[in-house]
């Protein structure tokens, strides 16, 4: 007889966790607190208008194509993945602007625009960001890292014995300088630390990996609309028999203080030979797990990421200096990322962030009109904020500032809607609203961040961004990936 795996939340990492699991001959119910599948990566409707909510940008797709394979099925039949280009159309306060492009001498030529040495610097950088990513990759992003017994291979041992060469002691933002003169490429290169919602002026300079990830391996869009991937995903769970239910939140992780035996759901219980859970560790430990108080304060220390705040814009015009990703960027980058995530307020000036993806989908907008997604970073939930006060302002700066590069929306926005961090808590319960899981703003960061195994309970597995190995599409499909291995040895063993 098949053994039993229930799945707490249809996010992309449980879901990826669950595929497999089916697949590998196990018996798979997920319950979903919400009315559809895909957690933050999700869709909404505005008049004409069709918004993705959440991820915009894909990385790493063979991470998506490895899981088709892996349940038998060809992924280009049910996903259209493309390149996208250019990755993104950088606005600075200066008013220069820089085209990224993952085609080299495209990428070269913008930058020797600003530097002539910074462009030679480029070259170096990549080369710098490359060695990070063969170095770690497997460790950190292909393995469970905490499992010491697979830690210990020899490569995992060369990478220990290099661990200069990942760069784990200085920020991202002093290495970032040491690459380049040109202070609006020392900004462009330090956003990516908010690619899993940290702080570059704090963040490990082993976060400098992004950029060989994004310019080298690719960067992409999902044709239709990203929400296609939850849509692609959920008729492969269905094909390899995942049952998965809507609008059931789970109330509790049962457990006997040594092993988890099933869930809680709507006031009954469900036994279970393991638990994958895909909700947030912290708000599981909070909400889910009885006892284990220790664990519980530990994880509560654990600092979130950033949280964001989102507005969606049917506007009734079109833009043709904007490309399909862009960003504004705040005059004062290091103040931006201190009243984030150590004055824990929404920054005076914001770097903002709009994707259209009306320019590649004409469809997700009326003719002659585009959906804006604008989001920007704002910190995780404190008591200390009222959104309801906050929001008409920094909604005010925002349109100031976007006048102010010349985009006037006054009176051009016919649809709107936001998502607010209380909302992200709401929506999808992730801890104090973030978007991305736990930051990595400290060296340690990978290492605390909680494993894809419980360590009080057997049978209970995490996936997701706050879990091993953090936040993104492909990295919490790959938790999912870790999370399915690790239960299937576990089952082999018993
Ligand atoms: C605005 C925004 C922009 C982003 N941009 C990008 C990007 O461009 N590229 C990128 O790669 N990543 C991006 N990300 C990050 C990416 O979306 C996330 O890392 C990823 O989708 C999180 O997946 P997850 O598996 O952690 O699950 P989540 O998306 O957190 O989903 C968890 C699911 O569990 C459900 N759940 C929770 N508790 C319960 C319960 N008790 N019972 C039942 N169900 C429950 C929730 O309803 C939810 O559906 C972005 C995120 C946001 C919010």
């Amino acid at each position: 007889m098949s053994k039993r795996v229930l799945v707490i939340g249809a996010g992309l990492g449980a879901l990826s966790g669950a595929i497999r699991l089916a697949r590998m001959g196990f018996e798979v119910h997920v319950y979903e607190k919400n009315a559809s599948a895909g957690g933050k990566l999700n869709e909404r409707q505005l008049g004409g208008y069709r918004f993705d909510t959440g991820p915009s940008l894909l990385t790493m797709p063979f991470v998506i194509d490895e899981l088709f394979e892996f349940a038998g099925a060809a992924r280009a039949k049910q996903l259209a993945i493309a390149p996208i280009e250019p990755i993104c159309r950088y606005f600075f306060s200066d008013g220069a602007t820089l085209d990224a492009s993952a085609n080299p001498v495209k990428m070269r030529a913008a930058i020797a625009r600003f530097s002539q040495r910074d462009a030679a610097a480029y070259e170096k950088f990549l080369q710098y960001s490359e060695r990070i990513y063969q170095r770690t990759a497997e460790i950190f992003l292909f393995s469970p890292i905490h499992e010491l017994a697979k830690l210990l291979t020899l490569k995992n041992l060369g990478t220990l014995l290099h661990l200069r060469e990942i760069d784990p002691l200085r920020t991202m933002h002093e290495s970032v300088v040491r690459f380049f003169a040109d202070e609006r490429l020392v900004q462009l290169f330090d956003r990516y630390a908010t690619y899993n919602g940290s702080n570059p002026y704090r963040a490990p300079a082993t976060l400098n990996i992004i950029p060989y990830v994004e310019y080298v391996l690719g960067s992409y869009y999902i044709r239709g609309g990203m929400y296609r991937l939850a849509e692609a995903l959920l008729e492969l769970a269905n094909q390899v028999g995942v049952q998965v239910q809507y609008s059931v939140p789970v109330q509790k992780i049962l457990h006997d203080g040594k092993r988890a035996t099933g869930l809680q759901i709507e006031g009954e219980q469900l036994a279970a030979d393991y638990v994958l859970c895909g909700q947030d560790v912290v708000v599981a430990h909070e909400q889910l797990i009885g006892g284990f108080e220790g664990r519980r304060k530990k994880l509560a220390r654990l600092e979130p990421s950033c949280s964001g705040l989102v507005f969606m814009w049917g506007v009734r015009t079109r833009h043709e200096r904007l490309a399909h990703h862009n960003i504004f960027f705040a005059r004062d980058y290091h103040k931006e990322f201190e009243q984030i995530f150590e004055q824990r307020v929404p920054p005076d000036d914001s770097t903002i962030y709009v994707a259209i993806t009306s320019k590649s989908d004409p469809e997700h907008a009326p003719a002659g009109c585009e959906n804006w997604f604008v989001l920007l970073n704002m910190p995780y939930l404190t008591s200390a904020l009222n959104w309801i006060e906050v929001l008409p302002k920094v909604r005010a700066l925002t349109l100031e500032k976007l006048r102010r590069f010349g985009f006037d929306l006054e009176g051009a926005i016919e649809q709107e809607d936001v998502i607010t961090p209380e909302d992200f808590y709401r929506f999808y319960r992730s801890n104090r609203g973030s978007i991305y899981g736990l930051s990595s703003n400290s060296r340690s960061a990978a290492f605390k961040r909680p494993s894809n195994r419980s360590r009080e309970l057997r049978g209970l597995y995490f996936a997701g961004g706050s879990t091993h190995p953090g936040g993104g599409i492909p990295l919490v499909m790959l938790s999912g990936k870790i999370a399915a291995e690790l239960i299937a040895e576990a089952s082999h063993r018993s």
